[in-house]
């Protein structure tokens, strides 16, 4: 059989946790594989797909701050990741790039399992980067009934609520990342997701006042897309509120399986995978 070649390029990468996905998919369907993970810095990104094509690599999971940067050097790109402006995965066959996104797709998958959805629902989105765009376009396109996007930097906010707007006719507000707005935003808000680093390990940086949480309805969903720690201050308050928490390691877990289903161009078996990996997950030392 052949060897499969797959990596994970980013800037920082050491962190990354996509190996432990991908090697247990492969190894479950009895692949012999490579997985690396590679640092590749902005703008360094031509001379790393030059390397990938030259290693024979079936594809690449890309992370930050390559998923926008990678668009003008695709061969082809799939029509959802074209209309999110973000591309997280990429196949290699016959020397050409196919760009996809799944991000958007594990997010959905992740509220899923936690009985959530999108449609008709109240959303409030913290933070303004790309990931957050990809997620406001994936909200709207899935039927929320409002989106308010709150952000340090306005203006990020301001784009992104342009963009949902443009492409769905959404409504869509942007507010200051400040604790009034916070206040104010959370009233009747359904789905709180936080799409800043704010909490993360690593990160000299959380929030400052919780308090907005306490305006949330109890049936509303508090989802920090952080998985390092598994439980950031934001949740720990939420789920002492009584409120549904989630964090971001079942979307990390299925924008993976739903990328092994592109490399590997077939149908998996997404439940019994999910469970493995949790296992894997579950064992780790220090996470
Ligand atoms: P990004 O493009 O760098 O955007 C970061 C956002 O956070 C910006 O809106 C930024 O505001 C805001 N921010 C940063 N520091 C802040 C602070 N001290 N106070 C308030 N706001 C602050 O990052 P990204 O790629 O969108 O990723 C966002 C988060 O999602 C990260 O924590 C990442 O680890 C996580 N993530 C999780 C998954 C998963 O599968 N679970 C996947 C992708 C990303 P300004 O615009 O003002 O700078």
């Amino acid at each position: 059989m052949t060897k499969l070649r797959l990596d994970v390029v980013g800037d920082p990468i050491s962190h990354s946790k996509s190996p432990y996905i991908h090697e247990t998919v492969l190894k479950e369907l009895g692949f012999e594989y490579e997985y690396r993970k590679v640092q590749v810095k902005k703008g360094e990104l031509s001379k790393y797909l030059f390397e990938a094509k030259a290693l024979g690599l079936c594809g690449f999971n890309l992370t930050m701050p390559h998923k926008t940067d990678i668009i003008p050097f695709l061969d082809s790109i799939d029509d959802e990741a074209l209309r999110l402006g973000s591309v997280n995965t990429v196949k290699i066959k016959d020397g050409k790039f196919f760009g996809y996104n799944t991000d958007a797709l594990g997010m959905v998958y992740s509220m899923e399992q936690k009985g959530f959805g999108a449609k008709d629902k109240n959303i409030v989105i913290l933070g303004a980067g790309g990931v957050a765009l990809a997620l406001a376009l994936k909200m709207a396109f899935e039927g929320a009934g409002k989106i308010t996007v709150l952000n340090r930097t306005l203006s990020s906010a301001e784009n992104i609520c342009e963009k949902v707007i443009k492409e769905n006719g959404k409504n869509c507000t942007a507010l200051p990342f400040e604790k009034e707005s916070l206040q104010n935003a959370a009233k009747g808000c359904d789905i709180l997701i936080n799409c800043t680093p704010l909490g993360m390990e690593g990160i000299d940086a959380d929030f400052e006042d919780l308090s907005f949480l306490d305006n949330l309805n109890q049936e509303s969903l508090v989802f920090d897309l952080i998985y390092n720690p598994l439980e950031t201050n934001l949740l720990k308050h939420a789920k002492e509120l009584g409120l549904s928490t989630l964090n971001g390691l079942d979307m990390l877990i299925y924008q993976g399986l739903l990328a092994d289903e592109i490399f590997l161009d077939t149908k998996l078996d997404l439940v019994s995978l999910k469970e493995k990996i949790d296992y894997v997950f579950k064992n780790l030392k220090n996470f």
